[in-house]
């Protein structure tokens, strides 16, 4: 019985805040959702540079793919506050912003649930958790957030237009990173544990036991979703294609067509270049020599995009001056150099980035362009 997914946001409820997809705008976003938010019975049509979402006769509450939201904009929030500071008359004080170590967040101080997270984006997460946590410099935050939050991820029965997953070998089955893993059947979900975690909730649930016949059908379906592919890249001439023509020509036909607008690496499930800057407020002069400067402020991060302008400029010049250079760069980091830096694909095949390009500009056809046909 498929309405017994409410049993899941009766158990989860009052310990999560759970974020999931629901409507807004005519497109599925991710927001704190109750069970009556999800989209049940709606398709998206997606091509390059086109989104639709339609409800849809006989279909299954699961039926659409990714909007533009991942976890990215949960756990990395596109403006965050670094720390603040204040200078005094003897000294510089600096305070880290408040965060529960339960992994709450400051409003609800709940952790974080996330209900329909997809393969694609486990393997994006995967690469953030070498990111965020494990770089030379750790984010509190993030790993605070991470810990703490609740992964009930979904195999995709349904690729968009636009999702090539199964080339990136990113999808459409969840492997692992999750809790609990949900596959919807005909008339009923399949539950499987991922963790402890998992583990636990599900005890929670009334379930019924699922045997031999559910397994099979929840392998029919993904054998059925591996089929309505329609794009794919050629995962395994990467780097080769790309370091091999950087300079062909057909990167200036790209620069010709692209606008700089920065939605492909905004939606990004992997992208996490930034920038930070400080907001400061001036105090006033005190002291009894009046040289006190009294100065406050706040150091925030800002979500960048290398297709700025600006994102290339270091003392003495900008080393990423042309259109061309910036689209390469993106392209190259996407599907060559994150693998060698991470030991994860930077790009999992989501599809994002040609849906929502204004032009239109999809990174499996560009590299098709680039790659040498014999
Ligand atoms: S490059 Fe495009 S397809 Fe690849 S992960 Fe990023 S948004 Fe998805
Ligand atoms: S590739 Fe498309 S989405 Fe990305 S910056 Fe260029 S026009 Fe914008």
């Amino acid at each position: 019985m498929k309405s017994r997914l409410k049993d899941f946001f009766e158990v989860l409820g009052p310990s999560y805040r759970i974020i999931g997809p629901k409507i807004e705008n005519g497109v599925v976003i991710l927001a704190e959702i109750k069970y009556g938010d999800i989209p049940a019975g709606y398709r998206d049509s997606q091509k390059p540079g086109r989104y639709r979402l339609s409800p849809e006769k006989d279909s299954q509450v699961f039926s659409f793919s990714s909007g533009p939201d991942s976890f990215k904009r949960f756990l990395n929030p596109p403006l965050a506050e670094l720390f603040h500071f204040h200078r005094f008359e003897t000294g510089l004080g600096i305070t880290s912003p408040p965060f529960s170590e339960k992994g709450g967040i400051s409003e609800t101080g709940l952790p974080i649930c996330f209900m329909g997270i997809r393969a694609c984006d486990l393997w994006a997460l995967k690469l953030y958790d070498r990111i965020f946590p494990g770089g030379r410099v750790r984010d509190r935050t993030y790993e605070s957030l991470r810990r703490n939050s609740l992964i009930i991820a979904f195999n995709c029965l349904y690729p968009s237009g636009n999702c090539f997953c199964l080339s990136t070998g990113t999808g459409p089955e969840v492997k692992d990173t999750f809790d609990v893993a949900v596959t919807e059947l005909k008339d009923s979900f399949l539950l499987e544990e991922g963790s402890a975690r998992g583990k636990e909730i599900l005890g929670l649930l009334p379930l019924g036991h699922a045997g031999e016949r559910q397994s099979l059908e929840k392998r029919e379906r993904i054998e059925t979703c591996k089929a309505l592919f329609r794009k794919s890249i050629a995962a395994d001439e990467l780097p080769e294609i790309i370091f091999r023509n950087l300079d062909h020509p057909h990167w200036e036909d790209i620069a010709r067509r692209d606008l700089e607008c920065g939605n492909c690496t905004q939606v990004c499930p992997t992208c996490f270049c930034n920038t930070s800057y400080d907001f400061v407020y001036p105090g006033g002069i005190s002291g009894e020599d009046k040289c006190n400067l009294e100065l406050s402020g706040r150091r925030l991060r800002k979500w960048d995009s290398c297709f700025s302008r600006d994102f290339a400029q270091v003392h003495g010049g900008n080393f990423r001056l042309s259109r061309k250079a910036r689209y390469r760069h993106w392209m190259a980091h996407k599907l060559a150099y994150m693998q060698d830096q991470f030991g994860l694909p930077g790009c999992v095949g989501c599809g994002r980035c040609i849906t929502w390009c204004p032009a239109g500009i999809d990174i499996t056809r560009e590299l098709e362009a680039l790659r040498p046909h014999s």
